[in-house]
């Protein structure tokens, strides 16, 4: 049996695990991620990594890093971490391979959750397949011939900063109308204003989810009314989901996969969002008849990231 250590570092809590080589967690360790970012979070790793090994009492050389941001080609240096202070530019590496005895390989958060699913979750029979991560952004990822696919500067399948529309909202990486403005959580939350606008007197229903008021619900809450058939939360799902198959009409003709993963917190809802990605997906795409790939959600919730990149480590 072949162990591998993986490390997922979010914004809020950083996860690690002793991954076996069939994705097993076979020992797993929670902190939260140090406000103060830097040396900080790279010692608080550092110490994750050597107490995992002294719970399964083995030497693991094969350890994943997964992390938010672009990652260099050689899988050793933060080029920009975007949620985490003072890692950008960091050779983490380089930093971690004095403190815990060996060298690491850093990973993309969508490449690794992607990972992980590919071997381990919705996409274990699937060669070609498109993957996203659905949270705050909108994460991609991109399984060609049964590998990541990188690009040249290892930045490639930003899905979410493909424009779907020329006049749209402005986006934070400087452009208009991209992708993750319609389809990530925030956007979920304007489709439930435009819902209420639509039909302000159903508001009351959802509103009770969280505290009364339209700033107190959050997704989880929308996610939690749409599960019990609440009519304007099922609209803001059905306008994601319209959104999605939208933009993904325009990915399956140019990459053509074999199936579509959508994971993160807004997959939650599961076919409520799923069905109605599938069926704009449908009606949007070029060439009627083509073959389209199933649209899925993810299977492995939190540990996707952690068991992927683990598996990435073993090489
Ligand atoms: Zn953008």
């Amino acid at each position: 049996m072949s162990l591998a250590i993986g490390i997922d570092v979010g914004g809020t809590k950083l996860l690690g695990g002793v991954v076996d080589d069939e994705g097993r967690v076979i020992a797993r360790l929670r902190r939260e991620t140090p406000r103060e970012g830097g040396k900080a979070l790279t010692h608080l790793v550092a110490e994750l990594v050597n107490q995992l090994q002294r719970d399964v009492q083995e030497e693991i050389s094969n350890i994943g890093l997964s992390a938010a941001g672009f990652v260099s080609a050689d899988r050793e240096r933060m080029l920009a971490a975007t949620n985490i202070a003072g890692w950008t530019g960091v050779n983490l590496a380089e930093e971690l391979e004095p403190l815990i005895g060996s060298r690491i390989i850093v990973e993309n958060d969508a490449n690794a959750a992607c990972w992980g699913e590919y071997r381990y979750g919705a996409g274990r029979n699937s060669r070609n397949m498109i993957f996203f991560i659905l949270g705050t952004g909108m994460g991609g990822a991109l399984i060609v011939d049964g590998q990541l696919f990188r690009g040249a500067h290892g930045t490639a399948a930003e899905f979410g900063h493909m424009r779907v529309n020329a006049n749209g909202p402005l986006c934070g990486c400087g452009a208009r109308g991209c992708f993750e403005q319609y389809c990530a959580g925030p956007a979920l939350m304007r489709h439930v204003e435009e819902a209420i606008a639509a039909a302000p007197e159903r508001a009351f229903e959802l509103l009770r989810y969280g505290d009364g008021t339209l700033e107190g619900l959050t997704g989880h809450h929308v996610s939690a009314a749409a599960q019990a058939g609440d009519r304007i939360a099922t609209t803001a799902f059905k306008l994601t989901g319209e959104w999605l198959g939208f933009g993904l009409a325009s990915l399956v003709v140019i990459l053509d996969p074999d199936l579509i993963v959508l994971g993160g917190g807004v997959s939650e809802a599961g076919e409520i969002l799923a069905a109605p990605a599938r069926e704009s997906l449908a009606r949007n795409a070029s060439f009627s008849g083509h073959s389209l790939p199933n649209i899925v959600t993810a299977q492995m919730g939190n540990d996707a990231g952690l068991v992927g990149v683990a598996d990435l480590a073993r090489g």
